[in-house]
């Protein structure tokens, strides 16, 4: 028998109004159909109805992570802050980071995330290549203290996760784990019946060489994405890789210095001139640890500031004051250029392509024009620091992007030694010399899937689960205590291979309906007056609205093709 239920025994609380302060459909669903409860900012109860989804979720996740040979561990959420200190992250981690004491003032905090943990365990039991590679994982409830907990579970102080740590002897052999994971997340996504992209994306929090997240494609999306018909897609605060720079062909004129009193900003200088931003060079003056930086983008480009704390290696990032301008450029604010200043000079590629360009010349009231890179100035760094913008070109195929926003759903990260070490996870290779282990980490959020899938299926009524993780396949909503023996029969004779829940409830069937539209489960078979007719059942699909008239005998034909849609 599967899982079967009759909703007059079920804990089923469902709801109404919308509840108060809910912004997104999936938040408001997920309350109303008795799924989730709040129990204070960012932190939810699962109810049975929302912990089945959950559950289904995980099952698919655990399939596709056992079939690439990944082996389901437990670790523990509290975490002595000595792991934390090892890899130099309880310092920088923030208030994000859950922090408490024990009775004896030791500190801990509540897990965020395992690399300290599981890296600690690997360094303390694996000595040899011979034990190598291992693909660990585990589901997890993590902790952290969000600055904005919203959206119900989508972000949430508290959720559920499902996070794998891949250990390998070379770089080469983690790509391979790489590429088994990023696929196995390819089918879990597939599988649960997400519309979904994989993006590049920055490492963050986390580190390491590259990673890619998984984007569910939804207009309520936190994250704003660039996508291309041919499969290319980022994340904007990565897409510098979305540059495509035209080549412009001409002779190189030469320089000279015009006046342009009181004229200060791209806008004001671009008309003054009657020339187009495209030729202007951006000259911001930043101060870092490292001291002053001046930083070079065209005139219809905005610099992504966090490409330039990786570029020039920096962790503080700070626009000087107009005090600070004048004094490393001898000018004033609004005059600033690259020729012939004495600081460190770091310039989106775009710029060292301008031909004949304008700049500020570092003296007030004047600008210069015909300014060419290489000629008269040259910067220590080039390379991507402006942000995508609309009309962009892909950089693999030179169409035009799309922009869309998407929830991030799993993300998965090539860390290499950062971790091993630090924590001592080495190992002995077949020549006998030690190395560091190379490591992955790889994170799917299994609650915020199931808001996701959500927030991507559902209409005025209600949630439109699709089959493979639906709380339940079958709901039978019974419109008579006629009909009680007929449903009775029918219910235990679906239960044999299929998840039925039975309105058995004493109630109006316009209440009945309106529940069954608002928990969404797939099949909803209506036993009333019709069944006596010809002794046909009436089928209801969710997902069309679609009314189907059949015999009992061909119900589980009807179910089996509509799952294979
Ligand atoms: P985000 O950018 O959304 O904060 P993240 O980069 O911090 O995510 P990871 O550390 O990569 O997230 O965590 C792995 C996965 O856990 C994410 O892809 C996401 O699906 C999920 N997740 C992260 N934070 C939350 C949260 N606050 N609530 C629910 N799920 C979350
Ligand atoms: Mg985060």
């Amino acid at each position: 028998m599967k899982y079967s239920r009759k909703l007059s025994e079920y804990f089923l609380p469902t709801l109404k109004e919308d509840p108060k302060g809910a912004e997104i459909p999936s938040h408001r669903l997920m309350v109303r159909a008795g799924m989730i409860r709040k129990l204070a900012a960012g932190i939810y109860e699962f109810l049975p109805f929302g912990w089945r989804v959950v559950k289904k979720v995980e099952n698919i996740i655990r399939e596709e992570m056992d079939r690439i040979g990944a082996q389901e561990m437990l670790m523990s959420a509290m975490q002595p802050k000595s792991l934390w200190d090892m890899s130099g992250r309880w310092d920088v981690y923030g208030p994000e980071l859950v922090r408490l004491k024990d009775r004896n003032d030791r500190e801990f905090c509540l897990g965020p995330t395992h690399e300290e943990v599981i890296t600690h365990i690997v360094a303390a039991n694996v000595k040899s290549y011979k034990e190598l590679p291992l693909l660990l994982y585990q589901f997890q409830m993590k902790f952290r203290d969000e600055i904005r907990p919203r959206f119900g579970v989508m972000r949430a102080r508290e959720f559920y996760m499902k996070d794998a740590y891949s250990f390998d002897t070379s770089e080469k052999d983690c790509k391979k784990s790489y590429s088994d994971n990023y696929n196995a997340y390819k089918r879990i996504f597939k599988r649960c019946g997400l519309d979904f992209v994989a993006v590049e994306a920055e490492t963050g929090n986390i580190g390491g060489q590259f990673s890619h997240e998984f984007m569910v494609v939804a207009d309520t999306g936190e994250e704003e994405i660039i996508v291309c018909s041919c499969g290319y897609g980022a994340n904007t605060e990565l897409a510098g890789y979305s540059r495509h720079i035209d080549e412009t062909d001409g002779n190189m004129l030469p320089a000279e210095e015009m006046y342009t009193p009181e004229v200060k900003t791209v806008r004001e200088v671009s008309s003054f001139l009657s020339e187009s931003p495209e030729k202007f060079i951006k000259t911001l003056i930043y101060k870092t640890e490292k001291g002053p930086i001046a930083v070079l983008v065209r005139g219809d480009d905005e610099l992504n500031e966090s490409f330039l704390i990786k570029a020039a290696d920096v962790r503080e990032l700070e626009k000087a004051s107009d005090k600070e301008i004048a004094e490393v450029t001898c000018g004033v604010k609004g005059f600033s250029g690259p020729v012939n200043i004495n600081i460190k000079i770091y310039a989106d590629l775009a710029v060292t392509k301008i031909l004949n360009g304008i700049s500020g010349a570092n003296k007030k009231d004047y600008h210069l024009k015909n300014i060419n890179y290489e000629r008269d100035f040259k910067a220590a760094w080039t390379g991507d620091l402006r942000k995508v913008k609309r009309g962009d070109r892909c950089p693999k195929c030179g169409s035009v992007l799309e922009f869309r926003r998407g929830i991030e759903v799993g993300h998965t990260f090539l860390l290499g030694t950062k971790y091993s070490e630090k924590m001592g996870a080495s190992f002995t290779d077949e020549d006998g010399k030690e190395k560091g282990i190379v490591m992955g980490c790889y994170g799917i959020g299994v609650s915020r899937i199931v808001a996701a899938a959500i927030e991507q299926s559902h209409d005025k009524d209600g949630i439109i689960w699709p089959f493979s993780i639906a709380p339940f396949d079958i709901h039978i909503i019974q419109l008579s205590d006629e009909a009680t023996a007929i449903c009775e029969k029918l219910y235990n004779q679906l239960s044999v291979n299929y998840e039925v829940l039975w309105d058995d409830r004493k109630e109006r069937p316009g209440a009945k309906f309106k529940d069954a539209q608002l928990i969404g489960i797939p099949i909803q078979v209506i036993i009333g007056k019709g069944y006596t007719n010809e002794g046909k059942l009436e089928v209801q699909f969710r997902k069309t609205g679609e009314k189907k008239y059949i015999k009992p005998e061909g119900l589980e034909e009807l179910i089996e093709n509509e799952k294979n849609i």
